[in-house]
């Protein structure tokens, strides 16, 4: 098959569709692939690296036009509509609920578009979790950070000192945003909490974090005995398909320490704090009642190399099925991909897209 990946080009955004590792794979199975130039420099991957391995470089035009099957990581930018057809099998994140005019594009131009966070199997979403396990480890980062002179705070270490108590993490919402930041936390020796409100969820988080930390059932009583003493709360709920459940009210403020961090990682759900809006990395952190608020709504996207071979690393398998198999055959005899399809031969097949665009369906 005729694969391609090219460069992103919506703002902010450094990652990148395959590795040079990955267009090996596909080149020894027999493939030809197609890497507009510089598509994987700002993840840290140089052309040369792509050509050693067999990729023919191109430049954007060549790379859309040769392409049977199109990789990418973010949804087609207006200015890539263009490139759409019907003979294209577009496999990224497509996210096309939050975006109509993009939605229409695709039905319009046929395209048989795959999306990597619809993409389902028993394990769950399989192209959405590694990107909640870096947000999960990067929360901790944040926290260690800004907990610091040097990051604003306090100048208190996370994980204190021999003699001198550590920093106390509240993580709300144990999946697996949750669990790595606890990990990680508890990696970092800091004192740590972890609320869930799934009774089977919290056995597992007992096995996983080793009963090194407190899991506890979430309801309002814990979580307000729970945020007086926190330096750090994360924000890490998720209902799938719904805006997050808001956590803490902007009244339970007032139970923090004045110098307690908050961070919401659900910030891309809608936040999980009430007092909560999304910020990037060039204006992480804000007040609300004295109290700071750190809310990047794209946290990978600050380890480009390393989301990029996380991301890869579980893209691949339905890339190699797509690509051996062909896409009609892949979807009808792969249940996680058919679950991953959004629109075909101009129809919108994707039930969350079409609940949200019925006039499309
Ligand atoms: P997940 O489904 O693995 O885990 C969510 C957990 O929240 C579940 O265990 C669930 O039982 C629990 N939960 C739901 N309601 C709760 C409540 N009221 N109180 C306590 N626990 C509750 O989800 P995840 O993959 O860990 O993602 C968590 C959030 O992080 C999502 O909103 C996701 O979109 C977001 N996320 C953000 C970034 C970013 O860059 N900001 C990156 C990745 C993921």
């Amino acid at each position: 098959m005729r694969i391609s990946v090219v460069k992103e080009i919506k703002p902010q955004e450094e990652r990148v569709g395959l590795t040079p590792a990955n267009v090996s794979e596909l080149v020894r199975s027999g493939h030809t692939v197609f890497v507009e130039s510089g598509a994987g420099v700002s993840a840290g991957f140089e052309d040369a690296a792509y050509q050693e391995v067999g990729a023919t470089m191109t430049d954007q035009d060549g790379a859309w036009a040769q392409a049977e099957l199109l990789i990418k990581v973010k949804e087609p930018i207006e200015a890539e509509y263009r490139y759409l057809r019907s003979d294209l099998t577009l496999f990224t994140y497509l996210h096309l609920a939050a975006d109509r005019a993009l939605t229409e594009a695709l039905l319009e131009a046929g395209t048989l578009s795959i999306a990597y966070e619809t993409v389902q199997d028993e394990t769950g979403l399989p192209l959405l979790t590694p990107m909640s396990e870096i947000a999960g480890r990067l929360a901790v980062h944040a926290a260690a950070r800004h907990l610091t002179r040097d990051g604003n705070g306090p100048g208190k270490l996370l994980g204190g000192a021999p003699g001198v108590a550590p920093g106390r993490v509240v993580i709300i919402g144990g999946g697996a945003v949750g669990a790595n930041a606890a990990l990680l936390a508890l990696g970092m020796q800091a004192e740590v909490t972890v609320l869930d409100m799934s009774p089977k969820r919290i056995r597992e988080l007992e096995n996983i974090l080793d009963r090194r930390a407190r899991v506890l059932m979430s309801n309002p009583v814990t979580v307000e005995e729970e945020l007086r003493n926190a330096d750090v709360v994360i924000g890490a709920v998720l209902v799938p398909g719904r805006a997050a459940p808001k956590v803490v009210t902007r009244d339970q403020l007032s139970l923090l320490k004045k110098d307690a961090l908050l961070i919401d990682v659900a910030i891309d759900q809608g936040g999980a704090f009430e007092t909560s809006h999304a910020t990037t990395y060039h204006d992480p952190i804000f007040e609300v009642d004295g109290i700071r608020h750190y809310c990047v709504a794209n946290m990978p996207g600050t380890v480009p190399e390393t989301a990029t071979k996380a991301l890869t690393n579980a893209t691949m398998p339905f890339i190699k099925s797509i690509a051996s198999n062909g896409a009609e055959y892949a979807i009808v005899s792969d249940a996680a991909i058919a679950k991953g399809v959004n629109t075909a031969s101009g129809r919108l097949v994707q039930p969350g897209v079409m609940a949200a665009f019925p006039d499309l369906a």
